[in-house]
């Protein structure tokens, strides 16, 4: 049986991970380190400077009180345990889709997995239609069992985006955009100090027809290779003929 290791960034004992665990027992031998509390937007922090507590909560699942990626560097590298054959992260309460991935400590999660060599992707579900993540569940069964026989690139990891009402199927896309509002809402605490909320709502969108979120807001889960070499190729060549350059170009 493969070894899977899951985790997530809402925190463990939320109904997304839950509904992961239960739709990929039957694939293999399943262990969960997630972390011990909501850690969304974590992004891809690493704790470095203060000791990790790793607790049993169950038969094969432990919280960490750390990030998601904290989670996976423990789950991979942990001597005791058995190196996994895939990791899956999520199921995340709402979309990873256009900009948030670099916020987002579910996809962070995966990029960690393949960091440390095992095929991993990332699951997240859109809010609305209350609480059940069966349908993304078992799209991640899927998706979970072509990687395990067919692997995936190095350096790579799959985003799965799932609507909140039953997918009309599933789309290969592209990254997309996703605009927020911006806002800083000032308060008053009540010894007078300053303190703030930040973050806006999702408006708008400059997706193209291939990308992540116009497949969900069209009904269908969208899947989308991501890759660690964020390098951009056509920028690489602009600033390569920057005057500043021209010396480097010289003696190059
Ligand atoms: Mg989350």
């Amino acid at each position: 049986m493969p070894a899977i290791l899951l985790t997530n960034d809402d925190g463990y004992g939320t109904p997304g991970l839950r509904a992961l665990q239960v739709a990929l027992e039957p694939l293999g031998d399943v262990t969960v380190v997630a972390p011990d509390r909501e850690r969304s937007s974590a992004s891809h922090a690493l704790t470095l400077h203060r000791p990790l507590r790793m607790r049993k909560q169950a038969s094969r699942q432990f919280t960490v009180d750390g990030t998601p990626t904290d989670c996976i560097y423990l789950g991979v590298v942990h001597p005791h345990d058995r190196k996994p054959d895939l990791i899956v992260s999520g199921i995340n309460r709402g979309l990873n889709v256009g900009d948030d991935i670099t916020y987002s400590g579910t996809v962070a999660a995966a990029f960690e997995g393949a960091l440390l060599g095992v095929p991993s992707f990332a699951v997240s579900r859109d809010v609305g239609q209350g609480e059940d993540y069966s349908a993304a569940a078992e799209l991640a069964a899927e998706i979970a069992r072509q990687v395990l026989s067919g692997g995936l690139p190095r350096d790579t990891i799959l985003n799965l985006n799932v609507p909140a009402t039953p997918p009309r199927g599933i789309r290969v896309t592209r990254q997309g955009k996703r605009i927020y509002t911006q806002s800083v809402d000032e308060r008053r605490d009540p010894r007078g100090g300053t303190y703030y909320w930040i973050g806006g709502q999702p408006t708008s969108t400059t997706s193209g027809p291939d990308s992540d979120l116009a497949a969900v807001l069209e009904g269908f889960a969208a899947l989308t290779p991501l890759k660690l070499d964020l390098t951009d190729d056509r920028t690489l060549e602009l600033i390569s003929l920057w005057p500043l350059l021209a010396d480097a170009r010289a003696s190059g």
